[in-house]
């Protein structure tokens, strides 16, 4: 799903009222950390080689990233893609295993509350980040022009078999 919100989120502090990267306190908020344990938690994969992530890479590392590192803050990188605050404060369980926020997808934490399934939500706004939601939407884009700039060019030219 798709959202396009009213208000451009363009702050680290506006990311982190929006999006969670992190297991919550689980004395304050313990239905929302057991959430974030059953539902957002990646893997871990470091010793799962067989999971999609892992098991699609040539050299077994994870397609996705993980783990991530912790960071004290939010941030906002040159290619326009947050990286999250992970602080490292709170942990949760996977089996007998410790897992840390270095393994917690982002996510919304009223949205996770109320419907209690997996749900990545990521922040996408910048040019950068919007054209790879509309990858698809741009490849059309570029036939279409294609198409109006060069009528010489035959369809097959176009689909890229000439
Ligand atoms: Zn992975």
């Amino acid at each position: 799903m798709l959202l396009i919100l009213a208000v451009r989120i363009l702050s680290p502090s506006s990311i982190n009222r929006i999006i969670s990267a992190e297991f919550p306190n689980p004395v304050m908020h313990p239905d929302l950390h057991a959430a974030v344990q059953q539902f957002m938690v990646h893997g871990p994969c470091d010793t799962r080689f067989h999971l999609s992530c892992r098991s699609q890479s040539s050299d077994s590392s994870c397609s996705r990233n993980f783990p991530k590192s912790l960071n004290a803050s939010t941030r906002i990188l040159h290619d326009g893609f947050p990286e999250y605050r992970r602080r490292g404060r709170f942990s949760g369980h996977d089996g007998d295993r410790i897992v840390t926020d270095e393994w917690v997808v982002p996510h919304n934490p009223y949205l996770l509350a109320r419907y209690r399934c997996h749900m990545n939500i990521e922040v996408a706004g910048h040019v950068r980040s919007c054209k790879y939601i509309y990858k698809s939407v741009d490849a059309i884009m570029f036939l279409l022009q294609l198409d109006i700039d060069n009528d010489m060019m035959t369809s097959d030219e176009l689909a890229g078999t000439a």
